[in-house]
């Protein structure tokens, strides 16, 4: 018995629409089904748009290596297919003596991960570069860019059916299992309820992917981590942004820190913070933009008053609980599920979008090419 479609990639984020070009250029056939109306509704849309350099990772660790190679792979990308972006560069601040002894350690970090532009600005030198900026020392990162992710997700689709992939859109996967034939019966909802095999299957469905997971059978439970949500609030500035750079404080545990971010099309947001929640929940608290201020003004005095306007929310999908540090990403494969042609992606945070050409690469070395009978 031969499977409806070979390949079902489950999720139309960036990571499944990466993995869904990937294994399309690889020749085989990709069928993408997403429950939302359209590509990238959720994490992928509601993030800082952020090349990362990859400073801030485990040496060793898949976010490490997939930073530092997605963001070459994500540039040559955007040149190639005219996606805007720009290579902008950063700032790391430190705000006092004890704060630049943490941005020795993500200089050491970065040069470990491969990561060897880092310039150290003194004050002065911060300040030529940002005449606003107040700080004790910084870290330029001038590799650390920006970039249009809807048009990315859009080239990405696009390299994806022109290589014979289809994207379902309304179509939530319900369940599925591993038939004793190897092939996987998937079970579909939505307007128009069906039910498919498939010799490969990938779940990339972002805050989603560890529910999903326990609902594909062959599964083991023990394996896949509880999901947790930490969201982050974004603020965006009135008016003109005096700043050139991305300007990034000391990250914490949960995140990269209330940042400055500038977007293509020339605005300045704040954020995100760290909320940690229950469930899926966009909703902004237009209240918490009282602390922005003062974290905020640790680096730009200057800040008027009343100049942060609500933004939006993103929620990281989180696989560790609060206070704990992050976790690495997490790929199931093969090698940990007994064989199945079944890849699980877990935990997939920051940095997935500068990542997500690396990690699509990674799947498609887990994968056995399958021959169609
Ligand atoms: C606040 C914030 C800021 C960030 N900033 C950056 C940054 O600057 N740079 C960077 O590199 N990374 C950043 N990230 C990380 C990056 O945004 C994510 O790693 C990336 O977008 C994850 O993409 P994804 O495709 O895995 O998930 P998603 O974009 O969430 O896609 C998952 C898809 O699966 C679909 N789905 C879910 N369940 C089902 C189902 N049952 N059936 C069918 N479809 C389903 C969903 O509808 C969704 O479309 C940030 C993340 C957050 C939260």
């Amino acid at each position: 018995m031969s499977a409806d479609i070979d390949c079902i990639v489950l999720g139309a984020g960036v990571t499944g629409l990466a993995i869904a070009r990937e294994l399309a250029l690889q020749g085989r056939e990709v069928l993408v089904v997403e429950q939302a109306e359209d590509i990238g509704t959720e994490t992928s849309s509601r993030n800082s748009e952020v090349i990362h350099a990859g400073l801030y990772y485990p040496p060793g660790s898949l976010k490490a290596h997939s930073c530092v190679r997605g963001k070459a792979l994500l540039y040559a990308y955007c040149e190639e297919r005219g996606i805007e972006h720009a290579r902008i560069g950063k700032l790391i601040v430190a705000a006092n003596q004890e704060e630049a002894t943490q941005l020795d350690a993500i200089y050491r970090r970065g040069q470990e991960c491969g990561v060897t532009d880092l310039q150290y600005l003194d004050a002065s030198q911060a300040r030529q570069l940002e005449p606003e900026l107040t700080c004790h020392s910084a870290l330029l990162s001038p590799s650390t860019g920006i970039v249009d992710s809807h048009a990315l997700m859009l080239a990405l689709q696009g390299d994806a059916e022109n290589h014979g992939a289809m994207c379902v859109f309304h179509t939530p996967f319900l369940q599925g299992e591993q038939l004793g034939n190897g092939l996987f019966r998937m079970d579909f909802g939505g307007t128009s309820p069906q039910t498919l095999t498939a010799n490969t299957v990938v779940n990339a469905t972002g805050l989603h992917a560890p529910d999903v997971a326990r609902r594909i059978a062959n599964t083991p439970a023990h394996a896949v981590p509880q999901a947790r949500y930490c969201k982050g609030n974004y603020f965006t500035l009135a008016g003109r942004s005096p700043f050139r750079h991305l300007i990034y404080p000391i990250p914490d545990e949960s995140g990269l820190g209330i940042h400055l971010t500038l977007d293509l099309g020339g605005q300045t947001k704040f954020g995100p913070d760290t909320q940690w929640i229950d469930g899926i929940d966009y909703s902004l608290d237009a209240s918490r933009g009282e602390q922005f201020y003062a974290t905020v003004r640790r680096y730009w005095p200057g800040l008027p008053d009343n100049a942060l306007l609500p933004g939006y929310t993103g929620i990281r999908p989180k696989i560790t609980d609060p206070g704990k540090p992050a976790a690495d990403f997490l790929i199931l494969g093969p090698a940990d599920l007994d064989g199945a042609n079944l890849v699980h992606m877990l935990g997939i945070e920051s940095p997935g979008l500068t990542a997500c050409l690396a990690l699509a690469e990674h799947v498609g070395t887990l994968l056995r090419p399958h021959t169609r009978s």
